[in-house]
């Protein structure tokens, strides 16, 4: 098969859909790889490990698409490239169709075959090429947390470890799922505080037994959650309740009683955020203060650290695509379930009922 990747052009967006890893598999197995010149820049590879890989530099998006059965990217495709694709093509990407009308239409329009990364499953009906990403937030949410606590930047100036005889910081995390874990153990191993909510005793349970004597954890309950926001220094935003916008548990009243310069992460922020004072920012422009509590509210934190990004979510397609390659789209989804949960688009139809529920769309 010939396999095409092209640069992302979404506006801050520095990850690849191909690592040269991911290439040199590829070629290994008889496939053909093209690749847009420049395409792994911003993840720290040059058109030269692409070439030591196996692959075809091609000069721009217009000869991968024209040359390509299938396309590789991170993404949802834009005007521009939706208007490249073909009947006979393949797209392999995020698209988080649900809330994207124009994209979904141009997609049906185009006849492709369309296959989301974020809607293939995995044996325990979990998501497997979100759940790196989610693990990337979650490892950098006290990261920036501890960031934003620093005085130059608004917050209280509390060290996330503390130092001899002075207090370290007080995390809260909400929400113990794959963010909130991968926050809660980098918070502790920063030398904070920490305490974890949730609203599943089952995985409270779990994270009690695994991380014990790292941090605590507590029931997600109303009075909880506020005793322990109001002494926090720095809460990471981390729920889900699938398909659903995040719920509001800390309240625009609430930032009132809590520690001056204290820090909200609110990773949830994709799905609304689960403040009520919270907006989507970007990299260049990351924070703001409201009532004295610096919110951090980037909607796309694995672009900040695009090269780990980058690796992480090749690693999780891989498999996948090489599926995809070896069998084409039809056996490969027909022999597996979980790719087959991933087709949202094909042959001018919409494959994904979520989808067209979403959008009142037939399906
Ligand atoms: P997850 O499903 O693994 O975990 C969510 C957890 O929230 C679950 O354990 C669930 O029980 C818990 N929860 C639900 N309601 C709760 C409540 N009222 N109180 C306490 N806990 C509650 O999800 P995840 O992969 O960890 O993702 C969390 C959020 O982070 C999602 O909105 C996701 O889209 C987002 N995210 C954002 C970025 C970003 O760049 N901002 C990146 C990755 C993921």
């Amino acid at each position: 098969m010939k396999v095409g990747c092209v640069r992302e052009i979404k506006a801050q967006e520095y990850r690849v859909g191909l690592t040269p890893e991911a290439v040199t598999e590829l070629a290994a197995r008889g496939h053909e790889v093209l690749i847009e010149s420049g395409a792994g820049a911003g993840s720290g590879y040059d058109d030269g490990h692409y070439k030591e890989a196996g692959a075809r530099i091609l000069r721009d998006a217009e000869g991968v698409f024209a040359a390509s059965d299938m396309i590789v990217k991170v993404k949802e495709p834009q005007a521009e490239e939706r208007a490249m694709l073909r009947r006979d093509q393949l797209l392999f990407t995020y698209l988080h169709l649900a809330a994207d009308l124009d994209q979904t239409r141009d997609l049906v329009k185009s006849g492709a075959t369309c296959i989301a990364y974020e809607t293939v499953t995995d044996r325990n009906g979990a998501l497997p090429l979100l759940a790196p990403m989610s693990e990337v937030a979650g490892k950098l949410a006290p990261q920036m947390g501890a960031w934003a606590m620093q005085k130059a930047n608004g917050g209280c100036g509390v060290l996330m470890g503390g130092v001899a005889g002075v207090a370290p910081a007080k995390v809260v995390v909400i929400g113990g799922g794959v963010v909130g874990t991968q926050a809660a153990r980098v918070a502790a191993g920063m030398g904070a505080d920490v305490t974890i909510l949730d609203r599943s005793i089952p995985r409270l349970r779990q994270l009690d037994e695994l991380y014990g004597g790292l941090f605590r954890t507590a029931y997600s309950s109303k009075a909880t959650t506020e005793a322990l926001v109001y002494k926090a220094d720095l809460v990471i935003g981390a729920v889900l309740i699938p398909g659903a916008k995040a719920p509001k548990l800390i309240t625009r009243a609430m930032l009132g009683r809590m520690k001056p310069g204290a820090v909200i992460v609110d990773v949830a922020i994709d799905q609304g955020g689960c403040t009520e004072t919270s907006h989507a920012t970007t990299h260049d422009d990351p924070i703001y203060e409201i009532d004295g509590v610096i919110h951090y509210c980037v909607a796309n934190m694995p672009g900040a650290v695009a090269r780990t990004a980058t690796q992480a979510l090749g690693n999780a397609t891989l498999p996948f695509l090489l599926e995809l390659a070896d069998k084409g789209w039809k056996r490969a989804c027909a022999e597996d379930p979980h790719l087959l949960n991933g087709l949202n688009v094909h042959a001018g139809q919409i494959t994904c009922p979520a989808v067209g529920r979403a959008l009142g769309l037939p399906f």
